[in-house]
């Protein structure tokens, strides 16, 4: 579903991506995980096309996401990308964000919108919080409202950048267990995270990145129980 192959980056002078590939079968589940600054947001942006990458190439679904014929709205249209900030729209209620996008870009009509809508709501436990606006929820909520817009768009694959790591901790897990169901469901997921936990009970590999590399890209137990870098076994032994 997800090809990344040899993938390069620069921000000018700084190569900020190095030589990355990796791959997400179809209905699989990938946990990213390295030190701040190793590039793992920016990798999961190359997916989508939100950062261009000078060297490589990544195929989504048979599309080349750096070729320059692909249609980028197109493709960002059909993956859904969960950020760490929410990103919801302040002034919109719960359900205005969750139509928005599918009436703007998929052309849906109001009702079809709505019903889609709050269906995924539904799933993430907010039906009743749908006149609401954003800043009235708690950052949990928020997220998972995040999670519920995505969904309605019917993506082929979800990209989640460090989804938990703006929440206090007893949001976390409730934000988790969404995303445990949506893995368990065969979604095909990308996610950048350090939560380990979350990482052993449903993704089937780990990649660990280190100053734009990719240093592991290994079986979730693998990782745990035997990590081949010493990068890595440090970085396991901070967090753990
Ligand atoms: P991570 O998500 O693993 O913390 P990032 O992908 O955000 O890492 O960043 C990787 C490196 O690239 C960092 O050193 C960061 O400072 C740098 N970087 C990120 N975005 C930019 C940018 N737009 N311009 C220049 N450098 C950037
Ligand atoms: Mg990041």
């Amino acid at each position: 579903m997800i090809d990344i192959n040899n993938v390069s980056k620069w921000f000018g002078a700084f190569q900020v991506l190095r030589e990355c590939s990796t791959r997400v079968e179809k209905g699989a589940v990938t946990v990213i995980c390295g030190p701040s600054g190793s590039g793992k947001s920016t990798l999961i942006k190359t997916v989508n096309g939100l950062e261009p990458f000078q060297q490589g190439d990544i195929i989504v679904d048979g599309t080349s996401v750096g070729a320059q014929a692909t249609d980028l709205p197109a493709l960002r249209a059909r993956l859904g990308m969960v950020f760490q900030n929410f990103e919801l729209f302040p002034h919109l209620s719960v359900r205005q964000n969750l139509t928005l996008a599918q009436i703007k870009v998929l052309g849906r009509g109001e009702e079809e919108a709505s019903a889609r809508g709050l269906l995924y709501l539904d799933r993430v436990g907010l039906l009743a919080q749908q006149d609401k606006f954003p800043a009235q929820l708690s950052g949990g909520q928020q997220q998972r409202v995040a999670i519920a817009r995505a969904l309605a768009m019917d993506p082929i694959a979800m990209l989640f950048d460090e989804p938990t790591s703006a929440l206090d901790p007893e949001m976390i897990n409730e934000v988790l267990e969404v995303m445990v169901g949506l893995a368990q469901d065969g979604m095909t997921m990308m996610v950048v995270t350090h939560e380990m936990g979350f990482a052993r009970k449903v993704a089937q590999r780990v990649v660990f990145m280190d100053q734009g590399a990719i240093l592991e890209d290994v079986p979730t137990e693998e990782f745990f129980q035997a990590p081949r870098t010493e990068r890595a076994r440090d970085f396991l032994a901070r967090i753990i």
